[in-house]
């Protein structure tokens, strides 16, 4: 059997039922409140159930859609539209490798070494010239 999608007006919200073809135009009761609902073509589900901007879906989950599937959280932030970060999956940070770590650390060792080298070294150090002190 086919699913449909049907609108509750009552409920500002879309679901979808499993029917026969044969009764595909008939109302369906909303899963929420009971009410009949009415058959609605798939792809106006965006057009008029939204929630913050987002299609809403009964039963109400709390979860929100986003290119037709379903997430946990709005869109927020810098994200390109069409990369939801539940829904493309991205390369998560690399943490540096001990070894990595370890270069690091003797890199600045080394750069303060140089700066003590420096100011034992007697050159000229050059001074805040607003010469508070
Ligand atoms: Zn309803």
């Amino acid at each position: 059997m086919p699913l449909y999608e049907f609108f509750c007006k009552h409920c500002d919200g879309v679901f979808e039922t499993m029917r026969p073809i044969t009764k595909a135009s008939e109302p369906a009761p909303c899963p929420v409140c009971r009410r009949q609902a009415g058959r609605i073509p798939p792809t106006s589900f965006a057009a008029f159930t939204m929630r913050e901007g987002y299609p809403r879906a009964i039963p109400d989950r709390g979860t929100y859609w986003h290119l037709e599937q379903e997430v946990k959280q709005p869109l927020r932030g810098s994200f390109r539209p069409n990369e939801h970060p539940e829904l493309v999956k991205r390369e998560p940070k690399r943490r540096p490798s001990k070894g990595e770590v370890a270069i690091a650390r003797d890199k600045a060792q080394a750069q303060a070494k140089e700066a003590k080298k420096m100011r034992d070294s007697g050159a000229p150090i050059i001074h805040d010239s607003t010469g508070a002190s």
